[in-house]
């Protein structure tokens, strides 16, 4: 096992890899940019490095000064979180290349999976349904036609390079595709530095829903059930759930097993999540993520198992701590994750929380990073806090929610959860009834 985690991130994530870090009885480093220096993880951690001025790439993207907080430590390891230098094979292939351990997968596994052409290519041959499409990269308009023509309208023109919900573009007929094909090369290419696209065909009301895996690294992998984060904006998930609502048993059991048996063929080292769209009962692979989510939480409320400590055990050569006969599903889960943002125009509402009182009770948790009199920086993500709620069955979960949420204080700045407020009272909510495309509607009709 390590002795010393050095962790490489900040706010909630940095809190929630330290929690679990010293329940193995790890000693932690953190590290913080000059502008995190009162921040919780860095007064939690044993010990901390300032490792640069505010702006990310200065400090938590600066691997230079992480590589050199790690030795001036000691730390054998480095948790990266989420976000930052998660999924940054370079970073994994460097810290090898000086015997820390980078705690996720290897260099390769990050680097097939950050190319979605290859990512797509790869899931396929592991036997993981994707979406319909073209097999590579398109670049001739009359290649273009044929593909869309055979999987049929509409079609989704998507950069493989891209991330975040950018560089996609539809067309709706072949009329459209011409300068679909031509705006998403030319917008990919400004954005990630490289033109390449795919095509494939558009779904029209899918929900996204996501399984979480975890490889031992030596050719075993157990699934930990989905997630069903369909409530989205603009691409950015708001509120998650375990399980789907949309799923049953079976499909749980069947989905779940394709995922772990091709990260076991993979021979896949650590969390990671396969991501699908999913429409009338079929799944198609989009991408998978080669690190620890946001959303993780709702998974280890119905699981009872502690992804962290899984990450650590696995990076360590300790291997799982589960075999998935031993994992049971438990319960409802849902995550609602609270934005330093006004809750109708989503605008970030940076400045200092003068009050911040969190609920409690049975089947409550808070990961945040913030307190009150907390100022919130200007230069990173807006996210200050994460509220996951568990109940024996999605509608105790949802009542103790609604409870949760009035509970919650936040004074001083504008946060989103006046929309969760809203969310909780909402008939198709309640129902499970939902796509991708709901939240955006109901924002739209609200204004
Ligand atoms: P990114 O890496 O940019 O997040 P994804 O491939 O994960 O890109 O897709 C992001 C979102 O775009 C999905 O959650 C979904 O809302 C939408 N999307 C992607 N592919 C399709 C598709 N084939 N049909 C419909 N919507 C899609």
């Amino acid at each position: 096992m390590f002795q010393k985690i050095l962790i490489a991130n900040r706010g909630e994530i940095a809190l929630r890899v330290l929690r679990a870090a010293k329940e193995l009885g790890i000693q932690t480093v953190a590290v913080h940019s000059t502008a995190d220096a009162d921040a919780m993880h860095v007064r939690l951690a044993d010990e901390s490095v300032c490792i640069g001025p505010p702006p990310s790439r200065d400090s938590y993207l600066n691997i230079h000064q992480i590589v050199a907080a790690c030795e001036i430590t000691g730390a054998d390891a480095i948790h990266p979180g989420y976000g930052f230098l998660s999924e940054n094979a370079r970073f994994a292939d460097i810290l090898a290349a000086h015997n820390i351990t980078f705690i996720g997968p290897s260099g390769d596994h990050i680097r097939i999976m950050g190319d979605k052409i290859e990512a797509k290519r790869t899931a396929k041959r592991l036997g993981i349904p994707v979406v319909p499409g073209s097999d590579g990269a398109v670049t001739e308009e009359k290649e273009a036609r044929r593909i869309a023509g055979e999987i049929g309208y509409p079609v989704i023109i998507k950069a493989s390079a891209g991330g975040g919900g950018r560089g996609m573009k539809v067309a709706r007929s072949e009329a459209d595709l011409e300068i679909a094909l031509a705006t998403a090369r030319t917008e990919a290419g400004a954005a990630f530095g490289d033109d390449a696209v795919y095509i494939e065909k558009y779904l029209e009301k899918p929900r996204h829903i996501e399984v979480q895996i975890v490889g031992d690294g030596r050719g075993g992998a157990i699934h930990l059930g989905e997630r069903d984060c369909s409530l989205q904006r603009r691409h950015q998930k708001v509120w998650e759930e375990a399980n789907s609502p949309a799923l049953n048993a079976e499909e749980r059991a069947r989905i779940g097993a394709i995922c772990a048996n091709a990260i076991a063929d993979l021979g896949y080292s650590g969390a990671g999540t396969i991501e699908f769209l999913y429409e009338d009962g079929e799944f198609y692979f989009i991408e998978m993520n080669t690190r620890l989510q946001v959303e993780h939480p709702v998974t280890e409320a119905i699981t009872g198992i502690d992804l962290v400590h899984e990450q650590i055990r696995v990076a360590s050569g300790g291997g799982l701590s589960v075999r998935q006969d031993e994992v049971r599903f438990q319960g409802h889960a849902i995550e609602c994750r609270i934005n330093a943002e006004d809750p109708r125009t989503f605008t970030p509402s940076p400045g200092t929380i003068t009050h911040f009182h969190t609920p409690g009770g049975l089947g409550i948790r808070v990961d945040s990073g913030v307190y009150s009199g907390y100022r919130i920086p200007p230069y990173y993500d807006s996210l200050i806090g994460k509220l996951i709620v568990h109940g024996r069955n999605r509608v105790e979960c949802m009542m103790r929610l609604r409870r949760a949420l009035d509970e919650f204080v936040v004074d001083g700045i504008k946060t989103t959860l006046p929309l969760f407020r809203d969310l909780v009272g909402n008939g198709d909510i309640a129902n499970g009834d939902y796509d991708i495309h709901w939240l955006e509607k109901y924002l739209a009709a609200k204004d």
